[in-house]
């Protein structure tokens, strides 16, 4: 198989992953291929599912985080994430996704973005951070335990608020309740 990514230093942003052929909206540049070695939450490591973490073989690691991504995750048979083109992408164009599309919170990077973008938001945060508005924009191109993650959080939360409102509301008062006589 002829390759059609490569890794390249990526200017003031260490090494990246460039695409060596124009890809279409849909195409798959990488297919994700799971590392047996199980791992804690290590930075080359990529949430899996609600709960793992793990090894993608191949360039998976070497792909930059860009809070504006051409490419977008999508998980296949095998468990493993593909990086898929979100748009299409010229030949040469280094080719990036948004590492929120794939963890939920993220604590590696705590050093500012350097994606260069007009909306960058400063450092690179999972899931869990972004604004609606951009889970929205990734539709499609986020791993699905995410979105599953979100209704629990949202889940806990509403429980959370129906447990204050109880306690608002408190032991009945006494005060100006007629008293039997
Ligand atoms: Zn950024």
């Amino acid at each position: 198989m002829t390759a059609t990514i490569e890794e390249r230093t990526a200017h003031g942003r260490g090494q990246g992953v460039f695409a060596l052929d124009p890809f279409r909206k849909g195409d798959v540049l990488y297919v994700g291929v799971l590392d047996d070695r199980p791992i804690s939450n290590h930075s080359h490591a990529s949430q899996i599912s609600k709960t793992e973490f793990g090894f993608h073989k191949g360039l998976s690691s070497k792909f930059n985080h860009s809070c504006n991504p051409n490419c977008g995750i999508v998980i296949n048979d095998t468990g493993g994430h593909n990086i898929v083109a979100m748009c299409d992408i010229a030949a040469a164009d280094e080719a990036t996704y948004d590492y929120a599309m794939r963890n939920y919170r993220i604590e590696h990077f705590a050093g500012p973005c350097v994606c260069g973008h007009a909306n960058c938001r400063g450092s690179i945060t999972g899931w869990q951070d972004l604004p609606q508005r951009r889970k929205d924009d990734y539709a499609g191109y986020v791993a699905p335990y995410l979105i599953e993650m979100d209704i629990e959080d949202a889940a806990i939360i509403l429980h959370a608020e129906a447990a204050s409102a109880l306690e608002c509301n408190g032991p009945a008062p006494t005060v100006g309740l007629p008293t039997a006589q």
